[in-house]
């Protein structure tokens, strides 16, 4: 599938008192029609930014986001807001970005009104269709956010951005707030919508497990930058970052066989306002060698579908 999504060089960095906090710098990558790119790192690493300067939530520093043929970095106001019926989010906590006032109803039909789609009747009954395609009754179009569970918000919460029939999803940490077995049910939600409706999503967590679970693509960021981006496969079977390397030996294997040894990073997420020199990792990287603190490493092709930034592979 050609990319739905094509994202060049993207930066966003903004003032903290005498500093620029680099947020995303210089981040690219491709999303074809109906996969899923999952962007994982710590908290702090850029990826809400980057899946927020893609929708213009924030607006991009530099750098080019082309989607639906479209450079969306340049769009005029309104011809933005067109275009947000095709790209829409789904937000880690369904409940603070639900209005407690609103109806489930209401909820659900503003994003039709905002675009203007459809009649009365029509806006009603696509309200009753997106509660049924999430698994939600279609008679608590009457009921209030707060006569929900967790889960089940989650699931308003993807019928509201599906309800206009994007063709691009930006979901951020959809399943982080939620119990481990809801966070299964919602998982499989969203692949059944992909499936049903073509989308194309852009997955933000910082939990690997999760993006496993979900992506064909995977992009890990780490302060601010991508330090290697790759296939599922890729990323599981090749780790070659040594920080991707010591994330996925965090994370328990299916078979005892296949698991890694535990590779334990020192110290903590440095300050995004005052990032290392060169290489941003080495003050942590197992791997350091003396250009890692002077140069910043370049991204470095493995194969087609798999780069890097480190300096090992030069
Ligand atoms: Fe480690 Fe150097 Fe590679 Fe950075 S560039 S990850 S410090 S080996
Ligand atoms: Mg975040």
């Amino acid at each position: 599938n050609p990319p739905l999504l094509e994202v060049h060089g993207l930066k966003k960095h903004f003032a903290a008192g005498s500093t620029t906090v680099k947020a995303v710098d210089d981040v690219s990558f491709s999303i074809a029609e109906g996969q899923t790119l999952g962007l994982v790192g710590e908290s702090g690493c850029g990826k809400s930014t980057t899946g927020r300067s893609v929708l213009r939530l924030i607006e991009p520093t530099e750098g080019s986001v082309r989607f639906m043929g479209q450079e969306i970095t340049l769009l005029p106001a309104g011809p933005l807001r067109a275009m947000r019926r095709h790209m829409q989010m789904v937000f880690q906590d369904p409940y603070a970005s639900l209005n407690p006032r609103m109806s489930i109803g209401e909820v659900l039909e503003e994003p039709l009104i905002v675009h203007g789609l459809h009649d009365r009747a029509t806006r009603k009954r696509k309200v009753a269709e997106a509660l049924d395609m999430v698994g939600l009754n279609p008679a608590y179009a009457a009921r209030h956010p707060h006569e929900f569970s967790g889960g089940q918000r989650q699931r308003v919460g993807i019928a509201r951005a599906i309800i206009t029939r994007p063709r691009l999803v930006v979901a951020d940490e959809a399943v982080s707030a939620l119990d481990v077995s809801i966070q299964a049910q919602i998982l499989n939600l969203l692949r059944e919508l992909q499936q049903e409706l073509g989308l194309t999503y852009l997955f933000v967590s910082h939990d690997l497990a999760v993006i496993r679970h979900v992506s064909d693509t995977i992009g890990v960021m780490y302060l601010g930058r991508m330090v290697e981006l790759g296939a599922r496969e890729d990323i599981y079977a090749r780790p070659s970052h040594p920080y991707t390397q010591a994330l996925l030996s965090a994370i328990p294997r299916e078979h005892p066989r296949e698991q890694r040894q535990r590779i334990v990073l020192q110290g903590s997420i440095p300050n995004p306002a005052a990032p290392p020199a060169g290489c941003h990792f080495h003050p942590r990287c197992p791997s350091c060698m003396e250009v890692c603190q002077r140069e910043a490493p370049t991204p470095i092709k493995l194969s087609p579908t798999h780069t890097v930034a480190c300096h090992l592979y030069r």
